[in-house]
């Protein structure tokens, strides 16, 4: 352990239980107190604050979800007056009602914190040269990564996202350490430092990537065209402050979470009810310390299971796989929330475009993320109309959703119709198991 260390001090289960409940007590109370929504579910639910007095009460509380989020907007589950709120962060989800929350200046202290225990996690020290190649905004990671960083005593180089030449320039000149980005821009980068011969030019050797679900072949391919760079998932959501709320271990077989910030439930997504210790299930976050916006049972739709025991990298923080996918229809692309209401949206706008619609995700042979957007054209439309639909379709894509897609028109009747919901989504992104 270093000797500023952000490291946890629990020298036991039992003693980070009793932190857990202490944490959860003064959330609910706090919640109970502090916001006229969270006091209507828990009336709903008919629990108050007193009702807890042990973990395992939890069971008890109200479930809260995005809706509840994107309803109270533009400040959601406001629990502290305006004076006490510092920041706003807003999620990725780019058309409709964003997800935005507030941040007080104890929770970017507190993610600060974490995020760093994250980088220590991972075995950096002050002497880490930190290339930061992920977006900055209103979204979480930017600014996330570079607090964590200059908090740990690393230095940043904040290149944020794309702009290859930049990056290489970056990781030769400044001979970055670590990198810090999408699993797409990891592997971006990586192909580009090959293609370039820089691999033995540079001295990453340590890349921290997130908010995208990569395969192990990807992993493979990032880290082999890196010169064995050491890979590390890092977890987070907005709701749930942002990046950094837990990170894979260098033992690599899981990640941990940072069980003394919030508790995790993994839940049948159908009957809400838990599901055995290590099965697949939709993980269910509580928030013991967050002050502007806590989280009581918030659905993240997220699936995972929970890794029984103790790891044997000494680490007593609970742990959980990597994300294996979704309760929902959302899918991520190029780090970008994408709903398939956004894409309805869209075709909606355009007219001479039918409503059948299918979106394809794969891989290329460069194995980078490939989102082909199968459309029909309206009915009656003439046919020779397809090649202006189809570009008008990709700039709008490309407008809205900030993302390029491939765009096929087809004919009129083409696609399958069917009488209950039809699929969408057709992801054959990820073919190898996730651990
Ligand atoms: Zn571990």
């Amino acid at each position: 352990m270093q000797p500023n260390s952000f490291l946890p001090t629990f020298q036991s289960t039992q003693e980070l239980e009793a932190h857990q409940l202490e944490g959860l007590k003064w959330t609910v109370n706090h919640a109970y107190n502090g916001s006229a929504e969270y006091r209507r579910k828990f009336d709903a639910a008919g629990v108050i604050p007193g009702d807890i007095i042990g973990l395992e009460d939890l069971k008890r509380l109200p479930f809260t979800t995005a809706e509840d989020l994107r309803d109270g907007y533009p400040f959601p589950l406001r629990c502290v007056p305006f004076e006490q709120i510092v920041r706003i962060h807003s999620s990725s989800g780019t058309t409709g009602k964003r997800k935005n929350l507030c941040y007080t200046q104890k929770d970017i202290e507190d993610w600060t914190h974490f995020f760093a225990r994250c980088y220590e996690m991972a075995g950096l020290t002050t002497a880490d040269r930190v290339q930061i190649a992920v977006g900055y905004g209103v979204w979480t990671a930017g600014v996330g990564f570079q607090s964590a960083c200059e908090r740990l005593g690393a230095m940043a180089l904040p290149s944020g996202p794309g702009n290859v030449d930049l990056q290489c320039q970056f990781m030769h000149d400044m001979q970055s350490t670590v990198l810090c980005c999408t699993a797409s821009m990891g592997l971006l980068m990586a192909e580009e430092v090959h293609r370039r011969g820089l691999a033995d030019k540079i001295k990453i050797r340590k890349i921290i990537y997130g908010s995208e679900r990569s395969s192990r072949s990807m992993r493979r391919k990032i880290s082999d065209l890196f010169g064995g760079a050491e890979l590390f998932d890092i977890t987070g959501m907005t709701e749930l402050y942002g990046p950094g709320t837990g990170i894979e271990c260098p033992h690599h077989d899981c990640i941990h979470y940072w069980g003394d910030y919030y508790l995790v439930e993994i839940l049948d997504p159908k009957t809400l009810e838990p599901v055995p210790e290590g099965e697949w299930g939709e993980m269910v976050v509580t928030t013991l310390r967050k002050e502007a916006v806590p989280l009581i049972r918030y659905r993240t739709r997220d699936i995972t299971r929970i890794i029984p025991g103790t790891c044997t990298c000494g680490s007593l923080m609970p742990r959980h796989s990597r994300i294996m996918g979704r309760t929902d229809d959302m899918f991520i692309f190029r780090a970008v929330n994408i709903y398939p209401s956004h894409i309805d949206k869209i075709l909606s706008e355009i007219s001479d475009l039918g409503s059948e619609y299918q979106i394809h995700l794969s891989r290329d042979e460069a194995e980078r993320g490939v989102m082909r957007i199968v459309v029909e054209m309206g009915q009656g439309v003439p046919s020779n109309a397809a090649d202006r639909l189809g570009a008008g379709l990709q700039k709008t894509i490309k407008r809205e959703l900030m993302v390029t897609a491939q765009a096929e028109i087809v004919a009129y009747g083409s696609l399958p119709r069917s009488e209950r919901k039809s699929q969408r989504v057709f992801d054959t992104r990820i073919q190898d198991p996730i651990i």
